[in-house]
């Protein structure tokens, strides 16, 4: 499959239409396009990739791409189409929602935990510059939660959704660089992790050190030797 076509357009436009799709959904969605090559033996993933490479290329010049980021929650591959032209994130959002949205993020980002109560959340609104009722600051955050920005972390607690971390990424690392960690096992910007519990200067993706753990037995923090162990399931803080 090397040529756009409609079946290249649908995808463009399912990810169009949402904040983020999974690997799984995707595949699913490129099935009956790439039959030929998953009956030849081709593996999943690269047969998606090729495919995701087509759309890409149409993209491009729009100044739109599809990117992949694993989930700090599941370790579940996500997609999203984003713009790499420097745009305000959330752009589609009104100012103020983007204001609050922004706010909950660095206040999100500079946590421990990764995660903020919805309590919190809420408070911030105080923190905009015009005068925001509780009953509007409630709304704004159910919102940013249905449309995919925040995502329920348990025990009445909210974190940023993969794709928040994606489109805000560039803006959470100028605003707050102090914060800025990387995952020593995939790289990628650490929001929601496990801190080495004896030096703490080590976060992992949670997905990421389970992953290696079980393939490798064992993982030790690089920084003060001692043997890392990732919390037994999510849980807010
Ligand atoms: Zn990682
Ligand atoms: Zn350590």
């Amino acid at each position: 499959m090397t040529t756009y076509c409609d079946d290249h357009r649908r995808v463009a436009q399912a990810l169009m239409s949402q904040p983020a799709l999974s690997e799984a959904k995707l595949l699913a969605l490129i099935r009956p396009a790439t039959a030929a090559q998953a009956e030849a033996g081709e593996h999943d993933r690269s047969r998606l990739k090729a495919f995701v490479d087509v759309v890409n290329e149409q993209l491009r010049p729009l100044g739109l791409e599809i990117t992949k980021r694993k989930s700090e929650s599941d370790g579940e591959r996500m997609y999203a189409l984003l713009s790499f032209v420097d745009v305000p994130p959330t752009r589609d959002k009104p100012e103020l929602q983007l204001l609050f949205m922004q706010a909950i993020a660095g206040e999100v980002f500079t946590s421990t935990d990764g995660c903020i109560s919805s309590t919190d959340a809420l408070h911030l609104a105080d923190g905009l510059p015009c005068k925001t009722t509780s009953t509007q600051a409630q709304s704004m955050l159910t919102k940013l939660i249905g449309d995919g920005w925040l995502e329920d972390a348990g025990f009445g607690h909210v974190c940023l959704s993969t794709r928040c971390i994606m489109e805000m990424e560039s803006y959470l690392k100028r605003h707050y660089p102090g914060y800025v960690l990387s995952c020593p096992l995939c790289n990628d910007l650490v929001v929601r992790g496990e801190p080495c519990a004896d030096c703490g200067n080590e976060r992992y993706h949670r997905p990421c050190l389970r992953e290696y753990i079980q393939k490798v037995g064992a993982k030790m923090c690089t920084q003060c030797g001692s043997q890392l162990t990732p919390a037994p399931a999510d849980r807010a803080g």
